[in-house]
């Protein structure tokens, strides 16, 4: 579940949530940004056959 991870750009602590546990500041993922929207394409992707099985 590394990918859950957020990094704080401020301090570079690594924390579960949306803040920094230090700073307070913004939270966010470390990972690049398009590997997070290939994930949610593919899930849409997945959802859409999904209902469109159902339909049949
Ligand atoms: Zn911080």
């Amino acid at each position: 579940m590394v990918w859950l991870l957020r990094k704080c750009n401020n301090c570079n602590v690594y924390t579960f949530k949306d803040s920094c546990p230090k700073c307070g500041g913004k939270a966010v993922s470390p990972h690049p940004a398009k590997f997070s929207m290939d994930d949610k394409y593919r899930r849409y992707k997945l959802l859409m056959r999904r209902l469109a099985a159902n339909k049949e």
